[in-house]
């Protein structure tokens, strides 16, 4: 297959090309790990460079007017919309999802476009309000300034989309680090965005590892940092941010998605949505079905039409016909996956269906979907049931009531989302109230969302900062200003002073 040229990093308009001192590393297709894409490599060195542009860029685009903003988000969706077929092969041999998938993907990234264009403005109504004699108070929105985008590989177009798109129609510039398992994506972006013309220094793309990230973030010109990734990295951004408390950090992380599936749940349906919630994308998704709290009524033929399903999954490499489901993203993610399921086998977690590594006809980091039976104190105390596992892997957990689902749902230090499946609106709705989740679904799977819509978690899986129609919010401030033309104001004398 074709080796793609990696081009750099790009500041100010440029691609940088290869500079002194960078790390190199090999770009690999998991799904095909005879054939590498290319090399790539990545510096520290570059981010001040891209953060100095992005502040020095800042307040021509701020003043430029959000129409003609807007104007150049519509060419960036013409530029996409020129090369989606591309972009989503791209996908696919980064980080090993079916191309339905990846399609997918570049569908909701083109929406994206569109729907900040129409409606990030909405969100943001000045106001104006009356105040004593002719004094008017009133409020307005502006961009914060250079805002940090750090990507996760899963999502590697369509999540940051959601962060910069907002960013810089509201005003802002941005420095992107995609993540270091998907520079090629990142690159694509950047040359869309090139494509399109903005002003140099207005959206700029540095590559790297976690390294890089933390030092773009700590950068003092940056005002903002937007984040999607994991928990853990999560909390190192947060750690490191402690001594810079005006800086804006807006944080999506991960889950432990639970569907409650009730005695009285469309059996056909709740089987289908757990089945495409647990192992669509390899389970590498936030928002993934990763146990299923099971009314013990249905157990037997939930389970039975359930594992039917899992046995029907094909497992290959992505851009084949008819895969359901693709590699693991990396070597690391393989190894966890199998290891922390061998540690579940020790707390007792009985494996329904086995994981193993896979044998296709392309060498690869595949994996079998899995499924684990866990019972007693592991449902709430095992290491499985706490962390995110992110595999094709789900736990069953057995259940008596409504009560004891959502005491189980929320006994996890996630809280992204939940479904719950019943025929009974009540259900769902003291479901909604009790359980601790920023999405809480109704007979329809975790990974289901609309871009219309909020998303983002509690607890361990955001910091109330909701990404995606939300981000207008936090790409600005609101500010205050008290406004008194002329001499019209005429303030109240006030006792013992002589003005
Ligand atoms: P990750 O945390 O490994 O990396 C995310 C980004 O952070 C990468 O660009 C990485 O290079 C960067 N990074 C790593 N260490 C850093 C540091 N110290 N300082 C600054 N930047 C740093 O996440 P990932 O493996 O790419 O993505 C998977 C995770 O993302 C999962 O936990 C998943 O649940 C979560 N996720 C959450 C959402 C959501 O909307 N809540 C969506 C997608 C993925």
């Amino acid at each position: 297959m074709k080796l793609i040229s990696f081009r750099g990093d790009h500041v100010k308009g440029q691609f940088l090309g290869k500079t002194a001192g960078v790390q190199r590393r090999v770009n690999l297709d998991p799904g095909d790990l005879d054939h590498p894409l290319g090399d790539f490599w990545f510096t520290r060195r570059h981010a001040d460079p891209a953060v100095e542009a992005a502040k020095r860029a800042f307040p021509k685009w701020r003043d430029l007017g959000e129409r003609r903003r807007a104007g150049y988000l519509a060419s960036f969706y013409r530029t996409v919309s020129s090369r989606r077929e591309e972009l989503a092969r791209l996908i696919t041999r980064q980080m090993g999802k079916p191309l339905w998938e990846s399609e997918s993907e570049v569908s909701r990234f083109l929406d994206r476009i569109q729907l900040t264009r129409t409606d990030a403005p909405k969100f943001l109504q000045a106001y104006t309000v009356k105040m004593e004699g002719a004094l008017r108070g009133r409020c307005r929105y502006k961009p914060r300034g250079v805002m940090a985008v750090l990507g996760p590989f899963n999502f590697p177009a369509h999540l940051p989309g959601g962060q910069i798109l907002p960013a810089l129609l509201l005003g802002n510039t941005v420095v992107f680090k995609p993540s270091e398992l998907t520079p090629l994506v990142g690159q694509f972006i950047a040359e869309c965005w090139k494509a399109v013309g903005l002003p140099p220094g207005v959206f700029n793309l540095i590559q790297g590892d976690g390294t890089v990230g933390k030092e773009i973030i700590l950068h003092p010109d940056v005002k903002g940092i937007l984040f999607t990734g994991s928990r853990a990295t999560g909390l190192a951004i947060q750690e490191l941010l402690a001594r810079q408390p005006e800086k804006l950090v807006a944080l999506e992380m991960g889950g432990k998605n639970a569907a409650i599936v009730l005695a009285d749940a469309p059996l056909d349906l709740a089987v289908r949505e757990c089945l495409i919630g647990a192992f669509s994308m390899a389970g590498q998704r936030c928002n993934a079905t990763s146990r299923i709290l099971l009314h013990r009524k249905i157990a037997e033929p939930f389970l039975d039409r359930f594992c039917k399903g899992v046995d029907t999954i094909r497992v290959g490499y992505g851009l084949d016909e008819n895969v359901f489901m693709g590699p693991l993203v990396s070597e690391a993610a393989m190894k966890r996956y199998l290891t922390r399921l061998q540690e579940a086998s020790g707390e007792g977690v009985e494996m329904v269906r086995s994981p193993r590594p896979l044998w296709t006809s392309r060498k690869g980091f595949y994996v079998s979907p899995s499924v684990g039976l866990v019972r007693g104190p592991s449902r709430v105390f095992s290491s499985y049931i706490k962390g995110e596992l992110f595999g094709p892997n789900v736990a069953v957990l057995l259940i008596d009531s409504l009560e004891e689902a959502i005491a189980l749902n929320n006994a996890t230090p996630y809280g992204l989302v939940v479904s719950i499946f019943t025929k009974d609106r009540r259900k769902f709705e003291k479901a909604f109230q009790g359980c601790e989740n920023g999405l809480v679904h109704w007979n329809v799977s975790t990974i289901r969302s609309s871009a219309r819509l909020p998303f983002g978690g509690v607890k361990g899986s955001g910091n109330d900062r909701p990404a995606g129609y939300f981000a207008p919010y936090f790409c600005t401030v609101p500010v205050a200003s008290l406004e008194a033309r002329g001499s019209a104001f005429s303030p109240k004398k006030l006792p013992g002073i002589s003005l």
